[in-house]
């Protein structure tokens, strides 16, 4: 079923799009890459061609470009989109968020229409635990309100939400997936892709590596008395190899439906771990000292989320496998190997 299959990866060459590119060749799919390059670089995609062994269709072209999106779907045949295309930087998205609207919110309306016209109605979306926004009970589950969100990049997650729940309300052959990603952390097994953000990461793991690597020389802890067991932050981290095998699973169970619907998925491990855990994880998986100063809180942050996860495993027969040791041990490799930039 798949090997005839032609999906169009939007973002592809960014950190989970290039993960899931490796996943979906390795089970049979074809696909098509486009990519802006806004926030990433060719090298992830050609080492993707490198652990495939094969040669991607890749189209440097944005989302927002409507005649280039008429002529990838004028020269292949796509059976479905994952669309991960989008700006993610929380603190960015506060300080722009016109940008943050127009590329995330204008972006998908564009990619949704020209789809919708090319008669392609199965899509699946990177959509964010931060949908949620503060969430009322733990673990969290896809019925948990949304919408309650923080800053413009959370609003653009939950207006894309919408956007596709309308979408398949007036037109009930579309197929779509809503992913609610929690943490993705870890990196590709050989070390050739991984996680590199430009400038200094506002996220915890690539931060905590780049202490390790000495690049930065220590990490900020925002917090230590929130109610927690060390009054650190808790967060439900998963490996992105993990999330990327989600995504060929929602594939499959999207291509073999006989009818529409609009899926809603949390992709997580429904495990907790503390800032300090993540912190003593990554420094026993490098060898290396993290160290570290107890910082305020840092606005905006809730004290613990994580995933209920009985809704994927039910679903789409997926849950993640890769415990926070492989997570700090891959994500470390991938720094070790690569003194460039290739995400
Ligand atoms: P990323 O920045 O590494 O990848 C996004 C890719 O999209 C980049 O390669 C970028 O160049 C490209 N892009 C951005 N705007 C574009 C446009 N207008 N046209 C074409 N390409 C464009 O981010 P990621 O971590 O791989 O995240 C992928 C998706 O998952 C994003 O939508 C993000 O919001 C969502 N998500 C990420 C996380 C996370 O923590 N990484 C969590 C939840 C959801
Ligand atoms: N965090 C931290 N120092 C940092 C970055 C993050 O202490 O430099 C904490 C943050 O307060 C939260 C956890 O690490 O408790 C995960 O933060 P991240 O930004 O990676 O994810 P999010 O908060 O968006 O879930």
């Amino acid at each position: 079923m798949r090997q005839n299959k032609t999906i169009l990866v939007t973002g592809g060459a960014g950190y989970i799009g290039s993960h899931t590119c490796v996943e979906l060749i390795q089970n049979g799919y074809q696909i098509v890459v486009l990519d802006n390059y806004l926030n990433s670089t060719k090298l992830a995609l050609k080492r993707v061609e490198e652990i495939t062994q094969t040669s991607l269709k890749i189209y440097p072209q944005d989302i927002r470009n409507k005649m280039a999106l008429r002529q990838i779907f004028a020269q292949h045949n796509i059976d479905a989109i994952i669309h991960f295309a989008g700006l993610k930087a929380v603190g960015e998205s506060v300080a722009k968020p016109l940008t943050y609207y127009d590329n995330n919110v204008g972006g998908s309306i564009i990619l949704l229409k020209e789809a919708q016209k090319a008669g392609c109605k199965n899509l699946i979306f990177s959509s964010s635990a931060t949908v949620y926004g503060t969430p009322e009970k733990l673990p969290i589950t896809e019925n948990c309100p949304t919408g309650n969100t923080t800053n413009p990049y959370g609003t653009s997650k939950f207006m894309i939400e919408e956007i596709l729940q309308d979408t398949y309300q007036a037109d009930q052959a579309w197929k779509i997936a809503l992913l609610r990603y929690f943490n993705p952390v870890g990196a590709h097994a050989s070390g050739k892709i991984g996680e590199n953000p430009n400038g200094i990461p506002n996220n915890l793991m690539p931060f905590i590596a780049q202490v390790a690597s000495g690049k930065l020389n220590h990490l900020e802890v925002f917090g230590n008395d929130y109610d927690t067991l060390d009054g650190t932050g808790i967060r439900d981290y998963i490996h992105v190899m993990d999330l990327a095998k989600g995504h060929v699973l929602a594939l499959d169970y999207l291509l073999t439906k006989s009818k529409g619907e609009v899926l809603t998925v949390n992709l997580g491990t429904g495990k907790g771990y503390s800032v300090l855990q993540m912190v003593k994880a990554f420094a026993k998986a490098s060898g290396k000292k993290i160290p570290y100063t107890i910082e305020d809180r840092r606005p905006g942050d809730i004290a613990s989320c994580f995933a209920d996860v009985n809704k994927a495993h039910k679903i789409l027969n997926w849950h993640a496998e890769l415990d926070i040791e492989t997570m700090c041990s891959d994500a470390w490799r991938f720094i070790e190997k690569n003194s460039v930039k290739t995400s």
